[in-house]
């Protein structure tokens, strides 16, 4: 138990349910100095996981330090480091540094009296024989950039292999995943094509994107008429797409890959992503928090862990329900932002007495980007209508909502400061 006369309150993550919430509860209790706040993540940054599949293919800005928001907050103590362990019945979390000197070495314990659990989530290979082992994935900003490197390698090296055979495995590129993350991805890299290959003086025709997908389409959230205008301006780009096709494993002979895939023969390339599906770490099922498919935890309507009222979980760590419905609430940034905000509120109403809200998920739209400068999707409008688009239009649309978190997060800033 936490001796202290201070309540003290632990965010982990400082992703996009981390810092809504942070920026939001640094504001409730900024006249109340005996509650301090606690952000902890392994970055110094706030990541715009949404765009990293820009970071992929060019220089983007796709971080927010996080001293900007964190610079006029004092009741808001930031701790980088790795979380290792959580301890539910003890109340404390472990933080690794990642430090090889002795004083350093020892894991350090921060103890709350109130929790929020918001590390996101980890790319699930599905033990996929040699699929972790050779495939890269896009989760960390870092994953994004050897993307890149990579990619412009394997034209490089191509520009002067002079074995056919071998030239079409350096420049085929191979996506696991026909979902939002692999499509935004396979265009973006499809687009940045052309430009590599004047570079390089290689025929424009050489490079290959293939998309490789388990179901009978991709883009699952979307309806059947943007899905088939979607695969139609995908292969307009020269990308294949390999539905009702299931990635069975990865080989490497030689060193040559080669993605195994049912029905199909292999695939021989250099170059396979995987974004065929996510999990939650483990930490989070050892922390004793009932876990439900994928690892997320099991939340009550106001998004407190069962067993744990002092304990909240949000974003891609929540199995939330949608109470219009009763269908799980989607891992999405859109749901992960409105939940931090909420728990924000309910910690207010928690540590003051009062009754709790209830999360009713608001469904904004969905916006996939179909290269820099096109998208395809809809958004929701105030009438209860849904607006549906494809074309310039929506990549605007795109990127506003993605100029919109940070505008809310300056904004929770402003209301705190009184001023920008
Ligand atoms: C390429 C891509 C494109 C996407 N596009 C969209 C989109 O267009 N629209 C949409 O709604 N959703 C999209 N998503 C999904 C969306 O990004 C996630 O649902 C969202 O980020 C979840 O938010 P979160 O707060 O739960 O976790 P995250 O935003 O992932 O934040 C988790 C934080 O926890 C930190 N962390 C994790 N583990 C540890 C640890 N052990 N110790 C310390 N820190 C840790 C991480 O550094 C991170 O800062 C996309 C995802 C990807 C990968």
């Amino acid at each position: 138990m936490n001796t202290s006369k201070h309540i003290d309150i632990v965010i982990l993550g400082a992703g996009y349910g981390g810092i809504s919430c942070v920026t939001r509860l640094s504001r409730r209790f900024r006249k109340k100095t005996d509650v301090r706040i606690h952000l902890v993540d392994r970055h110094t940054y706030h990541l715009l996981e949404t765009r990293l599949h820009e970071r992929a293919v060019r220089e983007s800005e796709i971080t927010v330090p996080l001293s900007r928001f964190l610079a006029k907050r004092p009741n808001v103590a930031f701790h980088l480091g790795e979380v290792t362990h959580i301890d539910l019945n003890d109340r404390y979390v472990e933080l690794d540094f990642g430090m090889t000197d002795t004083t350093s070495a020892q894991p350090r314990r921060i103890r709350y009296d109130y929790l929020v659990i918001a590390l996101g989530s980890k790319t699930n290979f599905y033990q996929i024989p040699g699929l972790e082992q050779h495939a890269f994935q896009l989760k960390e900003l870092e994953d994004s950039e050897r993307i890149r490197a990579h990619t412009e390698r394997m034209f490089a090296i191509a520009a002067t292999e002079t074995n056919q055979n071998k030239r079409k495995e350096y420049l085929r590129f191979v996506i696991g995943g026909g979902g939002l993350t692999g499509v935004e991805l396979a265009t973006e890299m499809a687009e940045r094509f052309d430009a590599l290959s004047e570079q390089y003086h290689l025929d424009h025709s050489e490079p290959e994107m293939v998309l490789v997908e388990l179901s009978d389409r991709i883009l699952p959230s979307l309806d059947g008429k943007q899905v088939a205008r979607s695969t139609e301006a995908m292969q307009a780009m020269g990308i294949q797409i390999y539905t009702n096709t299931r990635v069975t494993g990865m080989r490497e002979e030689e060193g040559r890959l080669e993605v195994l895939r049912s029905p199909g023969a292999p695939i021989p390339t250099r170059t396979m992503i995987w974004t065929g599906g996510i999990r939650i770490s483990d930490l989070i099922r050892r922390s004793g928090a009932e876990t439900g498919p994928q690892g997320r935890v099991i939340v009550n309507e106001s998004l407190q862990v069962r067993q744990y009222p002092e304990v909240f979980a949000i974003g891609d760590n929540a199995l939330a329900i949608n109470p219009k419905g009763g269908k799980t609430v989607p891992t999405a940034a859109q749901f992960a932002l409105q939940q931090g905000y909420l728990t924000a509120d309910n910690l207010d109403r928690l540590i003051r007495g009062r009754t709790l809200k209830e999360y009713h998920p608001k469904v904004l739209g969905e916006v996939v980007s179909l290269g820099k400068h096109l998208a395809v999707g809809w958004a929701a409008l105030p009438v209860g209508a849904q607006f549906r688009f494809l074309g310039f239009l929506g990549s605007l649309v795109k990127r506003a909502i993605s100029e919109r978190h940070i505008f809310l997060l300056w904004k929770e800033r402003q209301n705190w400061t009184g001023h920008w």
